[in-house]
């Protein structure tokens, strides 16, 4: 994040627009989506501006919590920088009561003034993140937020599981998946799991979505979810 000629924070942003939620609980519930520009996950960059560059989608690669790689299905590249005023003007002009932060990475910024602002419009604020950026929990803004969805990357911090940040965590199936990898943090959050699988480029990846359905015939307490929003063909 850098800040604009008067001093005011500007956040790069990759995208925003208003599309049902394709995944977890809220599947379905339509949202105002802001992409966060950048991603450090699995990734060499140690500065938070170059990482705002990636290579074009599906060529990216991103890993897993316990180390599996997968394609990233996400252009996360920076198209705007707006402040915290035009980013509320943005989401005000639309009748949709939630919010959601999403990635690449939002936490790799400061959003606590953009939620102070948000919830003073009376907004829901979700956010997806993985897990790996470490948070600091005497910043209020954290209680502020109405839903966090983790799915755990390389560099998953159990600070997410042990002191109740996420609501729900999406773990990604493929055939590589192993229950005994998953952090135990984790593991003893069973209803707070939901198995998704890891699909292809357009497409729903069939034989990953019966491995979720089988874990969770083994683990009953968790759900299952998956990328309705390609099946919708929407963002
Ligand atoms: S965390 Fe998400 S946005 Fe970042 S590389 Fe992985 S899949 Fe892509």
């Amino acid at each position: 994040m850098q800040d604009d000629v008067e001093g005011r924070l500007l956040y790069p942003i990759a995208e925003k627009f208003v599309s049902p939620q394709g995944e977890g609980r809220f599947t379905g519930t339509l949202m105002q989506f802001i992409r966060f520009a950048g991603c450090t996950v699995g990734k060499p960059f140690t500065n938070q501006e170059r990482a705002e560059q990636q290579l074009p989608i599906y060529q990216e690669r991103c890993t897993t919590y316990d180390g599996r790689s997968f394609a990233c299905d996400t252009d996360y590249r920076v198209t705007e920088r707006l402040t915290v005023a035009e980013i509320v003007k943005w989401t005000v002009s639309h009748n949709v009561k939630f919010v959601l932060f999403t990635g690449g990475e939002p936490l790799m910024r400061d959003v606590s003034p953009l939620v102070r602002a948000l919830k003073h419009e009376a907004f829901e604020i979700h956010v997806e993140t993985s897990g790996t950026i470490r948070p600091d929990l005497n910043q209020s803004f954290w209680r502020n937020l109405d839903w966090v969805c983790c799915s755990p990357k390389k560099g998953f911090l159990d600070a997410y599981a042990d002191n109740g940040i996420a609501n729900e965590f999406k773990l990604l199936v493929d055939e590589d998946f192993d229950w005994d990898k998953v952090p135990r943090s984790i593991q003893r959050k069973p209803s707070k799991i939901c198995f998704s699988p890891i699909n292809d480029e357009k497409t729903i990846n069939q034989a990953n979505v019966q491995r979720c359905l089988q874990l969770q015939r083994e683990h009953p307490a968790s759900r299952v979810t998956m990328q309705m929003h390609k099946l919708w063909q929407v963002r």
